[in-house]
């Protein structure tokens, strides 16, 4: 989990909207990034309706882990009551990712889970990418959707049904790989099944990678 204090993370948080930017994960303002406050039952989460290119650290809005507001001029995210749900039922994640990257959301909007067919599925997500339940916007409705479909997988990106993706990572820069990579696969995946039928992993490859991407691969 990162280590960021509170003007840290206010700054990462800037940082990471625009990556969202840059992978085309949004339109207009439909996305946000948030990032628990280690130790301290707070979240920062983007301000509502306000544009990607106007942010600034000092706009981000800090809320209790019941989506309360506690510092910020400006209203907290509509999607802040699934983040602080998420918070409040997942105490290993420390970051979480709303978009609705076209994709992603196509398989959403058919309620069908994205099969593990690329090894870099099976390296980032550890199987398919699962479908949580069709649910409405403002209560804890769609926290409780994500918390339940993904308590048991190993995917860190869920697809909701008929609205988007949800990822959660030990910090907020992780939830955005995941939502970066949940796009990245969700088109290669549409783009194999426009053609013919993609091959499953078999399951012991698909655990098999999983494992080797999580402790082997990379910088130790
Ligand atoms: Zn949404």
């Amino acid at each position: 989990m990162t280590d960021l204090d509170l003007a840290g993370l206010r700054t990462q948080l800037v940082d990471l909207h625009r990556e969202l930017v840059r992978w085309g994960l949004v339109a207009w303002t439909a996305g946000n990034v948030s990032a628990r406050v280690a130790g301290q039952d707070l979240m920062v989460i983007k301000p509502s309706g306000v544009s990607y290119d106007d942010l600034t650290p000092e706009s981000m809005v800090v809320c209790d882990l019941d989506g309360n507001l506690v510092d910020g001029a400006l209203s907290p995210s509509s999607d802040t009551a699934a983040h602080a749900y998420i918070y409040r039922h997942m105490p290993h994640v420390g970051g979480v990712v709303h978009t609705h990257s076209s994709f992603a959301s196509a398989w959403a909007a058919r309620a069908e889970p994205i099969p593990c067919v690329l090894t870099a599925m099976a390296d980032e997500f550890g199987g398919a990418i699962p479908v949580g339940p069709f649910a409405l916007i403002g209560g804890d409705e769609i926290g409780r959707g994500v918390v339940e479909t993904l308590a048991g997988h190993r995917s860190p990106a869920v697809l909701m049904k008929n609205h988007g993706v949800f990822t959660i990572g030990p910090d907020a820069r992780a939830a955005v790989k995941a939502a970066v990579m949940c796009e990245d696969v969700a088109r290669t995946a549409h783009l194999a099944r426009s053609l013919g039928e993609p091959v499953p992993i078999p399951q012991s490859a698909v655990d098999s990678l999983h494992d080797r991407y999580r402790n082997v691969y990379g910088q130790r």
